[in-house]
């Protein structure tokens, strides 16, 4: 039911403060309402209602455990949120001078640094916005780079089948032409095929790693070689860092350039197109080239760089300091966790995606890559449930929903059929994990024994199954009172 569906005329609200008129006299006439706005009339007391029931609806990681593959939805500690709502942050206004922006700005540098360390990398940039963003910036780099070295002729943006759809579209939009590269059965790159793809044409090879097939890339220096000795550079995903944080650096594995986004895997809850950052680093060579604002200390003054400081930057990319309130979060979570704590995440991330996967190989669920050891997340297909029981992926996902959990990843890494991509992140507790284990497990009974109840899920939820084409093509959330009269 919608709030205007309770409305009554005339039913309002209290007020509890004085209420102060506001002054409209600068609004130009024409753009002055001439009718009350049709707002809802309804009690307090209705609204709040309203409003909780709502939300206890939603599927939050506050509620559910949300195994969602290459996003990451992990517990974010509350103290990074609170601390990063702090009234001095808060009430920053952007365009304040930085001499009265000490403290934020102190905060920026150290958190440049701290990824600086965490990564292997000589400089960071916090602007991105999106880890789409921090790849855009990163690849922007790439052609800065070869264009100031006079190498015209490096037209390719190598990417592996396996990659993020961001990774090819990234380079597409950036003026290359990619090429796809070839993965083997085991989750490694084919290098045979990298070789042959590789020589004069190429600007860059974009990897991710450990791979969104859930499987860390073993012969990375060899590749790390093959695109260093060809002229290309080394572009780093790093939208999930949850494998490796603390225990091995993107730098060290011989990559030039790299986003890491810091809404997966440092504190800020995402989903729904929420506030991100992807904040980009970079090898020596490329430091000119990062884009605007950077932030440098001198004389133990902070001060946000422009143009003029970094002639060669790839410029800005937002009118400010990116998502403060994202970066403020990242900062607080690197500090909280403190260099043994990020190893802890990745130690307990990959515990938990190592044991979940060999309870499914044990409830006799087929492993995408059975012969490797997960990453953070590991890959089920139900190719075989799909053609035996008639129950694809997607009536699984939808099933689990009736049963308290979100859905997986599905059918993404595209080279894996009718596949789950699970990611129970470091910070869910063994009952958690064997809870979802057992609830896969009773969808494929069900699916021996009421195949109908699987591919009709969800049962329980407010909305049930939908058109997918029409819910994306022909999306309607607008309430207009023509189409509700009365
Ligand atoms: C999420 C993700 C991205 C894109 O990040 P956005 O913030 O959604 O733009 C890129 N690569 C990988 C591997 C990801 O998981």
């Amino acid at each position: 039911m919608l709030i205007h569906e309770h409305s009554k005329p005339g039913r309002i609200g209290a007020p509890q403060a004085p209420v102060v008129k506001a002054d409209i006299s600068d609004i130009p006439e024409q753009f002055v309402r001439k009718e009350r706005a049709r707002l809802p009339e309804v009690s307090e007391l209705q609204a709040v209602r309203h409003y909780t029931r709502l939300s206890k609806k939603n599927f939050s990681i506050d509620t559910h455990f949300y195994p969602l593959g290459s996003c990451t939805m992990k517990y974010n500690p509350r103290a990074c949120n609170s601390l990063a709502m702090l009234p001095g942050f808060l009430s920053r206004h952007p365009l304040t001078p930085d001499r009265y922006s000490q403290g934020f700005l102190a905060c920026m540098y150290e958190l440049q640094s701290m990824l600086c360390n965490a990564m292997g990398m000589a400089a960071f940039s916090l602007a991105p916005m999106a880890g789409a963003q921090g790849e855009f910036a990163g690849i922007k780099m790439i052609s800065a780079y070869h264009k100031a070295n006079k190498d015209d002729a490096r037209k390719e943006v190598l990417v592996p089948d396996a990659a993020h759809g961001t990774n090819p579209a990234t380079a597409t939009m950036c003026g290359f032409t990619v090429k796809e590269i070839p993965t083997l059965d085991n989750g490694d790159v084919n290098l045979d095929a990298l070789r042959q793809a590789t020589g004069p044409q190429t600007a860059a090879l974009m990897l991710t790693n450990p791979s969104t097939l859930g499987v860390f890339e073993r012969q990375i220096e060899k590749i790390a070689a093959i695109v260093h000795e060809a002229g290309g550079l080394l572009y780093y995903d790093g939208a999930n860092l949850n494998a490796i944080l603390g225990k091995i650096r993107p730098g060290d594995m011989g990559f030039d350039v790299i986003h890491t986004n810091l809404h997966k895997t440092f504190s800020t809850p995402h989903g729904g197109g929420g506030p991100g950052s992807g904040a980009v680093g970079v090898a020596a060579r490329l430091e000119p080239f990062l884009p605007l604002p950077l932030i440098s200390k001198e004389n133990n003054q902070y001060r946000s760089l422009t143009g003029q400081d970094a002639p060669q930057s790839i410029g800005y990319l937002s009118a400010f300091m990116g998502n403060a309130g994202v970066l403020l979060r990242a900062y607080i979570y690197m500090r909280l966790l403190g260099k043994t704590g990020m190893e802890r995440v990745a130690e307990f991330a990959t515990l938990n995606a190592n044991y979940m996967m060999a309870e499914a190989k044990r409830r006799g669920f087929q492993l995408a890559i059975p012969e490797r050891r997960a990453s953070h997340e590991f890959i089920i297909t139900l190719k075989k449930e799909a053609s035996e029981l008639h129950v694809t992926a997607m009536d699984f996902a939808k099933r689990l929903l009736d049963l308290g959990y979100h859905a997986p990843t599905t059918y993404f890494p595209l080279l894996v059929p009718e596949c789950l991509l699970i990611e129970p992140t470091e910070s869910e507790a063994k009952e958690v994990l064997d809870g979802f284990m057992d609830a896969l497990e009773q969808i494929r009974e069900e699916a021996k024994t009421d195949p109908e109840l699987v591919t009709t899920a969800p049962h329980t939820l407010p909305v049930q199954r939908l058109d997918e084409v029409s819910a994306a093509r022909n999306l309607d959330l607008a309430w207009k009172t023509e189409r509700h009269p009365g």
